[in-house]
């Protein structure tokens, strides 16, 4: 049976991925089609939503691994309805790990947007002025979408803004959707064409740009989120919601970032990794380190050195810092770099070999001399693809002559 991948091609994922690296995949699909940023991809934010929603448990991921979406929908999903989310809006459930669904419903939307920062700007701290589009409650109006009076209840859902529908599952069993009443948007109350708020068309509410500006603190991390309490969407009636920014970093081209720490990697010549050097680093905030080895102190190909405190800052507490991890790697001379009969020279500064036995008469019986050849590896696979079409004999007899790698 193929195994169905589909969840993690939505989620550009491979099918081996961690929980951190679905989460993170996620996160960034979810900020990139969520409907406030993007209303016309509502379908694809709804299948990543859902991928994730299976993926995400431990328990469907298995069911799914093992029987496709197929599987989940014959009721491997846990049914219950307690544990997962259950409409492709609450991405706040993912940010802030749940919380009362009724308590969410008193409350305007949430806003959720994403800025890019780089690593600069998290070492030393940074204000972004941000402009977000939000509903505010209609001033004229003061949020009636009319004159005072001049509404009636809505007689399609009572008043309640809400319809519910009743679907028919197997087994007998039922289950009730909640949707917005459709004849009044989930006002509650219509409004005759005459009556309404020439400021909102009567929909008591206005499309309104806010400039925030975002501080973004010295060690703060990538996904971090800073939130602008009640400076959401405002509906009549409602809590105003939160805006949520969440970090998105960069890249950046010589330091990765491991929590507090920062890591680099450094070429060396050989004859810096024998004889000791220096190396200017510059840092984040533009100090420029001078990286000194010690007198006598080697280094070998793959060695890790670190600096103490010249790691990324503590968020809250800047003037601790992680420590700064160099990765080593040594550049050898090219051949012959040094005439022949300098070589002994050389060689007489370096450790004594430590089979140093030289055949004392050349004796052919004893010693066959084997010649090192350059073992192009690339080449090698390119013939033996070439091979493994044209004749699979061919290839199989062809490969005794190739050089062995392994
Ligand atoms: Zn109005
Ligand atoms: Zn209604």
């Amino acid at each position: 049976m193929v195994k169905e991948t589909a969840f993690y091609d939505i989620l550009g994922v491979k099918a081996n991925a961690t929980p951190d690296e679905l989460k993170r995949a996620y996160r960034k699909l979810a900020l990139k089609y969520h409907p406030d940023k993007n209303p016309a991809e509502g379908e694809k934010f709804k299948q990543i939503s859902q991928a994730y929603e299976v993926l995400s448990d431990a328990k469907k991921r298995d069911i799914y691994d093992r029987g496709g979406e197929k599987a989940i929908k014959e009721g491997g999903g846990g049914g219950g309805g307690g544990g997962s989310f259950a409409s492709p809006m609450d991405i706040f459930d993912l940010f802030f790990g749940g919380g009362s669904r009724m308590h969410r419903e008193r409350k305007g939307k949430n806003i959720v947007h994403q800025i890019s920062v780089t690593l600069d700007d998290l070492y030393n701290g940074a204000t972004r002025k941000l402009s977000v589009q939000k509903n505010t409650i209609c001033e004229r109006c003061e949020g009636r979408g009319s004159r005072k009076g001049a509404a009636q209840m809505c007689m399609t859902c009572h008043g309640t803004g809400m319809q519910v529908r009743v679907h028919q599952l197997l087994l007998g069993m039922v289950q009730q959707v909640s949707t917005v009443c459709h004849s009044c948007q989930g006002q509650g109350q219509r409004i005759s064409q005459k009556d309404r708020c020439k400021a909102c068309a009567g929909r008591k509410i206005l499309r309104q740009k806010k400039i925030l500006e975002v501080h973004i603190d010295k060690g703060m991390k990538d996904g971090q989120k800073i939130l602008f309490q009640g400076e959401g969407d405002q509906e009549p009636g409602l809590e105003p919601g939160d805006i949520i920014i969440v970090l998105d970093q960069q890249e950046h081209p010589q330091f990765t970032r491991r929590g507090e720490d920062l890591t680099m990697s450094m070429e060396l010549q050989l004859v810096e990794a024998l004889c000791g050097f220096q190396k200017p680093v510059q840092t984040l905030d533009k100090r420029t380190l001078l990286i000194t080895s010690h007198p006598g102190e080697l280094i070998k190909p793959g060695d890790t050195k670190c600096v103490c405190n010249e790691g990324m800052p503590m968020h809250r507490r800047p003037f601790e810092k992680g420590k700064l991890i160099i990765h080593f790697s040594v550049v050898f001379p090219k051949a012959n770099f040094l005439p022949k009969n300098k070589l002994k020279e050389l060689e007489r500064y370096l450790p004594v070999k430590e089979d140093a036995e030289q055949p004392e008469s050349m004796d052919d019986d004893l010693y066959i001399y084997a010649d090192l050849e350059d073992c192009d590896v690339e080449n090698r696979k390119r013939q033996r693809h070439q091979h493994y079409y044209v004749d699979e004999d061919d290839y199989a007899s062809s490969g005794g002559v190739q050089c062995q790698t392994s």
